[in-house]
């Protein structure tokens, strides 16, 4: 894998001469895409069209509604929904982007497929650990997003294109989310890109309004539920978690996203150092969201313990049973996260 050098003008010319060689550029992000999987790949989707190029994104599943208004997520092509189409465009794509996540473990048998295709494979991404099967990559880990990435990358890349009212409203998007509205993960370039943006004609007012000022009624009460007669306050550990089982979602008519910040919610309470929400997918499993604040770092419990990862204060995983039993394992674990700490 060769990291690709803003500062090396070779470095720069071998990636401008990829996108130049290809014609039918793919993008692909993770399973159950947030509004950084979702706005870096639209972002960039504009940007390369722009460029003259016939873009795909491919994401492993669907994303939740509030990002529907984002211009072009009607164009996301879903694997798990839309096989034969996904197989069509990756026997056809010329060079693959793959943005927000960094092992191809992370989107199954999609990772797989395209593992195999034998094109360039660039990375963008901003998690900790990146697999070495990329043949190119432009990572860092002190920036808010992948948003944030893909803006440089373009800049950089590109400097004489202006990114236009699409690519900035996308990639806002994707600092929103992945900032919690410029709460957390802030570094030093994010509030310069998150002004480039704006100037570049990014809808805040818009982002905002669909992506935070848009909770079903449904997911308000959800929220009122989960915060009175869910949440478990561990002194001891400073934790705070909320278990939400399969019947419990279904009362409140849960929909992909309605649980998106509750873990957050837990993280603010005072004294809290790290909140953890459990959501019980299926009998055979429960998905696990981390947070913490501060020095308190979660990811390597995530991957240690819950076959998963992310970042040192925002990380998530998955455990194979009921929400029952993956509380009683989270129980039993929770003095490694101090140990992995001390
Ligand atoms: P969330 O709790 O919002 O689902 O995820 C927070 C962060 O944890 C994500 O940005 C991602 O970096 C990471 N993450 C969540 N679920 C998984 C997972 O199953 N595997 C890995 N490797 N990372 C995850
Ligand atoms: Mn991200």
């Amino acid at each position: 894998m060769r990291e690709i050098s803003v500062t090396d003008p070779a470095s720069l010319q071998t990636i401008r001469q990829l996108i130049e060689n290809s014609q039918h550029p793919l993008i692909i992000s993770h399973k159950n895409p947030d509004g950084d999987a979702i706005g870096s790949s639209l972002g960039l989707k504009f940007f390369l069209k722009k460029l003259g190029k016939m873009p795909n994104i491919i994401v492993p599943d669907t994303f939740p509604d509030f990002l529907s208004f984002l211009p072009g997520a009607d164009t996301i092509k879903f694997f798990d929904r839309q096989r034969e189409t996904c197989l069509k465009i990756l026997a056809e794509t010329d060079l693959i982007f793959f943005l927000d996540f960094n092992t191809l473990k992370r989107i199954d048998e999609l990772g797989e497929l395209a593992g195999n295709v034998s094109v360039p494979k660039v990375l963008v991404d901003h998690h900790p650990f990146p697999d070495e099967v990329f043949d190119y990559s432009y990572h860092r880990t002190n920036v808010s997003s992948t948003s944030e990435l893909i803006f440089e990358f373009c800049r950089i890349l590109y400097p004489e294109i202006h990114i236009g009212k699409h690519v900035a409203t996308s990639l806002y998007a994707g600092l929103s989310t992945d900032t919690g509205t410029f709460r957390h993960n802030i570094h030093e370039g994010t509030f310069f890109v998150a002004g480039e943006l704006f100037k570049a004609g990014a809808d805040h007012a818009a982002v905002i309004q669909h992506i935070f000022d848009s909770n079903s009624l449904n997911r308000m009460k959800l929220l009122g539920y989960s915060l009175n007669d869910k949440l478990t306050m561990l002194p001891e550990y400073g934790t705070a978690y909320i278990c939400l089982s399969r019947e419990e979602l279904t009362r409140f008519s849960h929909k992909k996203g309605d649980t998106e910040g509750f873990v957050n919610q837990a993280l603010s309470i005072e004294g809290v150092k790290m909140a953890v929400l459990l959501t019980e997918q299926s009998e055979n499993l429960t998905k696990f969201s981390f947070r913490s604040k501060g020095n308190f770092a979660i990811n390597t419990f995530a991957s240690t313990y819950f076959n998963g990862g992310g970042h040192k204060n925002a990380a998530g995983g998955v455990f194979e049973g009921t929400v029952d039993k993956a509380e009683a394992y989270l129980l039993t674990q929770l003095p490694e996260v101090e140990k992995l700490n001390a």
